[in-house]
């Protein structure tokens, strides 16, 4: 089997250095470049922490001519992420972005240019399996499940709230959910946002403590039970079997996936 050639850029944060291990650890994939605004020349192995010889580039393009990878992993800021996606489409390399924050023009744009260019490419805003499928979990409780209610919990770096995927699960429970008030009609909140945010009745509660990574629980309610769909994220090794799914995946798509629930059965 061909080993897929791949790029990363962010390769020295905290996903991209676990994107790193895990092209390393995998047979059939090879690291061909790092991409960085920094070390430009230099070899990844010159970086405290890496043993992997390869170049560092700083512009994208000269590293995509020179090292010809098939996928690039971006993993990086918003604004970045953006240009490098744009940029990889442009010059014949699939991108797999796990970098969060794109809008939906942004989206639309990128879509545009995978049809143009006739290849695929997958942003995922989360790459944990288990919350992928937490989510789909959720969706199907909700057939059978109308009261819920959605708490998330995040370090105390987390900027957004609710959390992207808390959003999501409100989302993809409320497409098979009619909406419903919850809770007691004439119920009223003694402090203000003591229940939650309000999501088409469904109520979502985020939590910002030190110590937590990414952590979510979907409790449903009925008569006489209560059901828990409860996924954890301990650390960022958690969103590598995703990224890896996702490299194999894009090999075989011609156009723009969002979001891993779109490739997983
Ligand atoms: P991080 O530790 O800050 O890493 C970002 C890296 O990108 C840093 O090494 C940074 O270098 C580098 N960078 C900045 N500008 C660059 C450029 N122009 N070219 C190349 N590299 C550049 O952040 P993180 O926690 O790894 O997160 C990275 C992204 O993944 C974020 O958008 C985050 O929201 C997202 N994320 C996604 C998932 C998922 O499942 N999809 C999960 C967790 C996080 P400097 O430090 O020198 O600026």
């Amino acid at each position: 089997m061909e080993k897929i050639k791949i790029v990363i850029a962010g390769a020295r944060g905290r996903m991209g250095s676990e994107a790193v291990k895990l092209v390393e650890d995998t047979e059939h994939f090879t690291l061909v470049a790092v991409v960085d605004h920094k070390y430009n020349g230099m070899s990844l192995k010159d970086i405290s922490g890496f043993e992997v010889d390869v170049p560092i580039y700083s512009d994208i393009e000269q590293c995509f001519f020179e090292t010809n990878p098939d996928v690039l992993i971006d993993l990086t800021t918003p604004e970045i992420g953006k240009i490098h996606t744009k940029k990889a489409l442009e010059n014949g390399v699939r991108p797999v972005v796990g970098t969060t924050g794109f809008s939906e023009s942004d989206l639309a744009e990128l879509e545009e240019l995978t049809t143009q260019n006739g290849i695929g490419a997958i942003i995922a805003p989360n790459f944990a399996i288990g919350a992928i499928l937490m989510m789909k979990f959720s969706q199907m409780a909700a057939k059978y499940f109308s009261d819920v209610e959605i708490i998330e919990q995040h370090h105390d770096q987390k900027l957004d709230a609710p959390s992207g995927t808390g959003l999501k699960t409100a989302e993809m429970i409320s497409a098979v959910r009619e909406e419903k008030q919850q809770g007691h009609p004439n119920e009223k909140e003694i402090l203000a946002g003591a229940r939650g945010a309000n999501f088409k009745g469904i109520r979502l509660h985020s939590v910002r403590l030190p110590g937590l990574i990414a952590h979510q629980e979907v409790l449903f309610g009925g008569d006489g039970q209560t059901l828990k769909i409860r996924h954890d994220s301990y650390n960022r090794a958690s969103f590598m079997s995703g990224v890896k799914l996702a490299v194999e995946n894009v090999m075989k798509i011609d156009l723009l996936v969002y979001g891993l629930e779109n490739i997983i059965e």
